[in-house]
């Protein structure tokens, strides 16, 4: 792995997204990201061969260095990503992200999927090159729908298989992978008809958020329902259920898209139900 080629001043502060082992070095306080000048830093030449700039935070550059297992580097501890949702503001876990996604690209694109051979970084973008067949990859996006759907004044929440051994289980909206081929809207329509048996209308579309677990992008709606009687699919969901708004189980935290579609529903029923005190 090589830098992607930007010039890179070694005088200038940074912040350094130092993954080993799908863990991310953080710092016990402040922002958690190790902040400052590559020289003030204690890591070895050799470390950071292998680094990658991300993007600007704070008018500041974000590099990314990978290192082969988790070096005590004298400061910090190595947690899991999930630590920071919450816990920084959204553009800094948005980078964080972004720092695993594209870690998780290089690590899984080292050979040619269509020849075999080796493939190599191209130095003016995120991405890799087959020299052999000229085949090139990017950092793969799975595109992902949710989606909040209202009835008179009721919310469809569903108790998903991965939660249900939880000693207090999170309850939360549809949500499904986008087919190839499909439009959102056809994603939509057959995810919520696959998983619950319902029929939705309106559509409207809210807000997006990536969802770097590995790597799905989230593209949030809210919908209306329309005709049919709940019966779930049992391969995904334990249980679904209309849910009053004003007397909601345990949802998703802030923070996360599920959870933001869950509270638009809830204002915008906001005339005719009394408003909930959400955290
Ligand atoms: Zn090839």
């Amino acid at each position: 792995m090589k830098s992607t080629g930007l010039n890179i001043n070694f005088q200038e502060n940074a912040w350094w997204f130092i993954i080993a082992n799908d863990q991310i070095l953080l710092q016990p306080q402040g922002d958690f990201i190790p902040y400052g000048n590559l020289d003030d830093l204690p890591l070895s030449a050799e470390l950071v061969i292998n680094k990658i700039k991300l993007g600007v935070y704070q008018s500041s550059p974000c590099y990314l260095v990978t290192l082969p297992e988790q070096h005590d580097l004298g400061f910090g501890e190595y947690d899991d990503l999930r630590f920071l949702l919450g816990r920084v503001d959204d553009l800094l876990f948005e980078m964080a992200g972004r720092a695993f996604q594209i870690k998780l690209f290089y690590q899984t694109h080292q050979y040619c999927g269509q020849c075999g051979e080796k493939m190599h970084p191209i130095n003016w973008e995120i991405a890799m090159k087959c020299y052999h067949c000229e085949h090139r990859c990017y950092p793969r996006i799975s595109p992902c729908i949710i989606v909040g759907i209202r009835k008179e004044n009721k919310i469809l929440l569903a108790l998903h298989r991965r939660h249900q051994k939880s000693n207090n289980p999170i309850y939360t909206v549809l949500a499904g992978f986008v087919e190839a081929g499909e439009t959102l809207e056809t994603c939509i329509h057959r995810e919520v008809y696959e998983e619950a048996h319902i029929r939705v209308k309106n559509i409207e579309y809210v807000a997006s958020q990536p969802w770097p677990f590995p790597h799905s992008l989230m593209m949030g709606y809210i919908a209306e329902y329309d005709s049919g009687d709940i019966k779930i699919d049992q391969k995904e969901l334990c249980s679904a259920d209309w849910y009053e708004m004003n007397n909601l189980p345990n949802v998703p935290n802030h923070g996360t898209l599920a959870r933001q579609l869950i509270n638009k529903l809830v204002n915008q029923s906001g005339q005719q139900t009394a408003p909930l005190s959400m955290e």
